[in-house]
């Protein structure tokens, strides 16, 4: 008897017909651009394509690149010699690695599909580098998105929201960002369409017991749960949930899925009601076939996401599924023509609970 023997220790990863097919097109490409020499003239053909090559001093866009150009991202005006920065300003400021940032477009522009754990290990830069890399190719798309007049509630995309981003609550599963992000934005729509301002009367406490009064004065705009609570003021659960009962009844606390809390407003009710809307709009059984082979692709690439980039990976799905107005070269030139994106700006991205699909 040796079938436990025969085992190997480890499983075999299983084909992997993404990962197969990402291996090929590497090795395709790299035949077509060998060197980094040959990725940055490509990079500078679709610059100058763009027409975001010119000079500084006298505009014009006969630049020819310095011999070192690679390393230097220099260029001479050949009308009035002036050095030309030529990546400045344009999506390819960033670039430290030419031939991470030339063949993710590569790859991407003939419909390969993979994550950046994968990408950072075959082109060899670390992970976050060809995250941020690929977030910023995401950022183009999704600009390019903005045309298009189709929404769906993110909540729809709740269950491959797995992976923590610096939004989702603390010690809370990251689906419960998708919540966050609501009320949130339900703050801010509050804020913003305010017509008079709140009263500054500050609401009698005078006939709140200790503990209520205790926790309202833990209660703010900023969700807090009811665990959190329990654990600030070192009181047990129940005694917690009673006194927050209380002032729910008093009108000075409001509570969203029986365990978040924040100081009642009076515009919540208001705002609510445009929350219930959007629900209703998630369950539009449309827009749940929509969203179906979206949320297949993300588990199948990247088998969880955060909520806080969702918009991100539902552009991914767009441009795949939009060929027709994607051609080999377009990608190229839609970066060429984009901006500088900051390491900043993909921090401050945040996904509307509405996104584009
Ligand atoms: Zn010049």
């Amino acid at each position: 008897m040796r079938t436990l023997e025969i085992m190997p220790h480890k499983m075999r990863k299983p084909f992997n017909r993404d990962r197969a097919r990402f291996l090929a097109f590497y090795a395709v490409y790299l035949g077509l651009y060998p060197t980094e020499q040959n990725c940055f003239d490509d990079i500078i053909n679709w610059l100058r394509a763009a027409g975001a090559i010119r000079c500084p001093q006298c505009h014009s866009t006969d630049v020819m690149c310095d011999s070192d150009a690679t390393v230097s991202r220099t260029g001479t005006c050949q009308i009035c010699t002036a050095t030309v920065w030529l990546t400045a300003g344009t999506f390819f400021d960033h670039m430290k690695s030419i031939r991470a940032w030339h063949a993710a477009l590569w790859l991407k522009e003939h419909g390969v599909v993979f994550n950046a754990n994968q990408f950072a290990e075959q082109v060899e830069i670390s992970a976050s580098s060809a995250w941020s890399l690929l977030k910023r190719i995401d950022m183009v798309l999704h600009a390019y998105m903005e045309d298009e007049n189709r929404s769906v509630a993110s909540s729809l995309f709740l269950s491959v929201f797995g992976r923590r981003s610096r939004l989702t609550p603390r010690d809370e599963h990251p689906m419960m960002e998708e919540q966050a992000q609501r009320e949130q934005e339900l703050r801010e729509q509050g804020t913003a369409s305010e017509q008079q301002p709140l009263s500054e009367e500050q609401p009698n406490t005078d006939s709140l017991a200790p503990l209520e009064k205790e926790i309202y004065a833990q209660l703010s705009d900023k969700i807090i749960t009811s665990d959190q609570l329990t654990a600030k003021l070192n009181r047990p659960i129940f005694e917690i949930s009673a006194a927050l009962t209380m002032l729910e009844v008093a009108g000075l606390a409001h509570s969203f899925n029986g365990s978040r809390i924040v100081k009642a407003d009076p515009t919540l009710e208001r705002r609510s009601i445009n929350a219930e809307q959007d629900t209703e709009r998630d369950s539009n059984p449309k827009n749940k076939a929509r969203v179906k082979p979206i949320i297949k692709f993300i588990r199948r690439i990247f088998r969880s996401v955060s909520r806080k980039y969702l918009q991100l990976y539902t552009a991914k799905y767009w441009f795949r599924t939009h060929r027709k107005q994607w051609p080999i070269g377009s990608l190229f030139l839609a970066c060429a023509r984009f901006h500088d994106i900051a390491e900043q700006e993909i921090v401050d991205f945040v996904s509307p609970t509405m996104v584009l699909i």
